[in-house]
């Protein structure tokens, strides 16, 4: 893939495949190609950004845009009432592996506590 090629702008652009769950202006999310739990998705801002370290104050409103798309797709996977986790993770101390910022939400299973 080209140096300068992103995966999700990719799925943001239809270019490459996903199994899209939610759809608005600024954001989709999509169900993780190697799921960690039985409900793993990804939601991520149609904006390309690398990582949290990029934000900026006028990402603010989409912040809170995907964490209330996490908790309606939580809610519409069954997940709200027992529970899930959300994650960010940024830069390589963290996992980060595609950099183009997208929230886990994983459920269906228990997590444990702190994370590895
Ligand atoms: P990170 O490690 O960057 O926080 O998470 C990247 C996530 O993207 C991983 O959980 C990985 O399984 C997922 N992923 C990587 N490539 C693809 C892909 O082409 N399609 C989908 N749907 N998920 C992907
Ligand atoms: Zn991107």
């Amino acid at each position: 893939m080209n140096k300068n090629r992103c995966l999700f702008c990719d799925i943001v652009s239809n270019k490459m495949n996903a199994d899209i769950v939610y759809r608005s202006d600024s954001v989709i999310a999509f169900k993780d190609i190697h799921p960690k739990a039985p409900v793993h998705i990804l939601i991520i801002p149609k904006e390309h950004i690398p990582t949290l370290n990029d934000l900026k104050p006028n990402h603010q409103n989409l912040i809170g845009e995907i964490f209330l798309a996490a908790q309606q797709i939580a809610k519409e996977f069954g997940l709200a009432e027992n529970g899930y986790r959300t994650v960010f993770n940024c830069n390589r101390d963290a996992g980060q592996e595609v950099y183009h910022i997208h929230l886990h939400l994983l459920g269906g299973r228990q997590f444990h506590w702190p994370p590895g």
